[in-house]
């Protein structure tokens, strides 16, 4: 029986070319040799297998090869490459620093170094997990990385490029190692799939670039894994499933489709199945998450490319996303983002998700009944011909946005104007017109649905980012007035008064304020104060910029010490206060030779 290889080291690339998802790495380093331009020393970061060390003993072989190639790839022929190929190279040192880090392991090292290469031209010193290093470890490398002999190359490899001392990082050519794209991942896997006479459904190869996470060497042990589980070397969606415990998306399809339907009763039931299957319950609300931010991604062909699925899922995604209203992913992502968050601190977990589940079924509903009421109001107005119940995004007049619009028209209306609402479209409803108030419904609608008492805490960003679209405050900018300016300054002193600000702050803003153009003057007391306006002066222009219009708004706090009228306090000022009013006390004061009492 063949001695049984692992496919990651099976298949480990041997040239540039094979490396798999790190062009930009490849490219650089090959041109580099092409010049002769190479650094002595390199970090290679990235996260775990996307192939660093494969990189450093690519490049260690190449620049060792005696006939290089005009591709910059070795020959794999040569004495020097096929030690290289045999693991007998003494031209490459490997030290794993996770389990060699103390001083000894480095000098050791270091030792070696001083010594040229026997054949060859380089000696390449791979330094593995190089963060783990000790103080002590880092501080005797620094003196070899800082003057090597011309014949030493230093490659070091980090998952955790943060932790390395700056030091390090200055001497070293750095180089970022992308997560494989899990497209790549499959492809690859069923090349190897294909070498090993193997036969892989596409689908299964997809999914296992996807649970693999941007590293291809969880990627091949999980092939193995489901090889080796395999019956006859047939490698299906399903046994794959089954083998990595991964919940079937088709789950997250149904489940939707029930909730469009209104079904509480449906997605109930098909929760249960999921329960019973042995997933967990937070995981599948994660995924359910992920599943309508896939749907609203494909609500805009923009956005289609951000949908990291197979081929084939992707299709079924753009199918029910045309059955899926805007209104109902908004709504949905924000009531299932809320599970989310309060998912740990439930106590019962299950009737909490469960909670969430009726909510959602409960969606199409309460958007419909909302639609109904904007078509009424507007019938009512009559400012505009009646409209078809499904074009649920009447433009009511009574939704004031007009300047959102500009907002809107780069993310909301992008969406409104997909096929999914061709009666809004058919019937000249201006997307710009139409998504503010879409989104303004949205947000009640959420706003009705959600507990008070979590409201204020925790939004999730979907919801804070609707509530900005159509915020009120973008609207429409007031001239600039002394009028104005104090009614929004005292509002921005109001605020600041809530947010618990200082006394001298305080006391700044109650201060009276001039118009001189655009420049806001006020006179100040004492540099305290001063400073307290040059403290707030961003954000109070901010504020007032984004209701007055006037861009070039400024303003001058400059101190100026009022003559003050100061009350008579010690006994001689109180004197001669009442002897400017009656100077015959000052006559009484001599005649009988008095004196002020001090
Ligand atoms: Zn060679």
């Amino acid at each position: 029986m063949d001695h049984f290889v692992v496919s990651a080291r099976k298949y480990r690339p041997v040239t540039f070319d094979s490396v798999v998802g790190q062009s930009h790495i490849t490219t650089t380093l090959k041109n580099a040799i092409r010049t002769n331009h190479l650094a002595q020393a390199f970090l290679f970061c990235g996260p775990r297998g996307v192939g660093k060390t494969t990189c450093a003993r690519i490049l260690a072989k190449t620049i060792n090869c005696q006939n290089l190639g005009d591709d910059v790839e070795a020959c794999g022929e040569c004495e020097s490459c096929v030690s290289f190929q045999n693991n007998a190279s003494f031209n490459i040192h490997e030290l794993d620093a996770a389990s060699n880090n103390s001083v000894e392991d480095i000098r050791n090292l270091i030792d070696q170094v001083r010594y040229p290469p026997q054949t060859g031209k380089y000696k390449i010193y791979i330094i593995d997990e190089v963060h783990m290093l000790s103080q002590a470890a880092f501080n005797a490398f620094l003196k070899t990385l800082e003057e090597p002999p011309s014949y030493a190359i230093f490659i070091l490899a980090t998952t955790e490029k943060h932790k390395i001392l700056p030091t390090i990082l200055s001497r070293c050519q750095i180089f970022d190692f992308n997560r494989i794209q899990s497209k790549d991942i499959a492809h690859h896997l069923a090349d190897i799939a294909q070498k090993e006479g193997i036969n892989a459904e596409h689908e299964a190869l997809e999914l296992i670039g996807q649970k693999a996470d941007g590293g291809l060497r969880d990627a091949l042990s999980m092939f193995d894994l489901n090889v080796t589980f395999s019956t006859n070397n047939h490698l299906t969606y399903a046994a794959v499933l089954e083998n990595l415990h991964i919940l079937d998306y088709d789950y997250y399809f149904k489940i939707t489709d029930a909730l469009t339907a209104g079904s509480i009763a449906r997605s109930l039931v098909l929760f249960d199945e999921i329960l019973r299957k042995g997933f967990d319950g937070h995981l599948f609300v994660i995924g359910l998450l992920e599943h309508f931010r896939n749907l609203l991604v494909c609500k805009d062909p923009a956005t289609v490319t951000l949908l990291q699925v197979s081929e084939s899922a992707e299709r079924k995604y753009l199918e029910q996303s045309l059955m899926a209203d805007l209104s109902f992913l908004l709504s949905a992502l924000s009531i299932t983002g809320q599970c989310d968050i309060n998912y740990k601190s439930a106590k019962n977990q299950r009737l909490h998700v469960e909670l969430c589940l009726m909510k959602l079924a409960n969606l199409p509903q309460v958007l419909q009944l909302h639609s109904l009421a904007a078509v009424d109001e507007t019938a009512k107005k009559k400012v505009e011909p009646q409209q078809s119940l499904n074009s649920s995004a009447a433009p009511s007049p009574a939704a004031p946005q007009p300047a959102a619009s500009a907002n809107t028209q780069s993310n909301g209306s992008a969406y409104a104007n997909v096929p999914a609402q061709p009666a809004a479209a058919s019937q000249q409803v201006t997307p710009q017109q139409a998504a503010p108030s879409r989104l303004k419904s949205t947000v009640s609608l959420t706003q009705s649905l959600t507990p008070p008492a979590q409201q204020p805490a925790k939004q999730s960003n979907v919801e804070a980012s609707v509530e900005y679209a159509a915020a009120p405050n973008g609207a429409k900018r007031e001239e600039l007035t002394l009028a104005n300016l104090q009614r929004f300054w005292y509002e921005f002193s109001q605020k600041r008064l809530q947010a618990g600000n200082s006394t001298t702050e305080q006391i700044t803003l109650n201060r009276e304020i001039q118009l001189n153009g655009t420049v806001i003057e006020i006179a100040l007391d004492n540099d305290h104060q001063q400073d307290a306006v040059m403290n707030m002066r961003y954000e109070l222009l901010g504020f007032l910029k984004l209701r007055l219009d006037a861009p070039k708004l400024d303003i001058n706090p400059r101190v100026a010490p009022q003559e003050v009228n100061r009350l008579p306090y010690t006994p001689a000022e109180k004197f001669n206060f009442l002897a400017e009013k009656n100077p015959y006390l000052l006559e009484l004061k001599q005649a009988l030779g008095l004196d002020v009492d001090f």
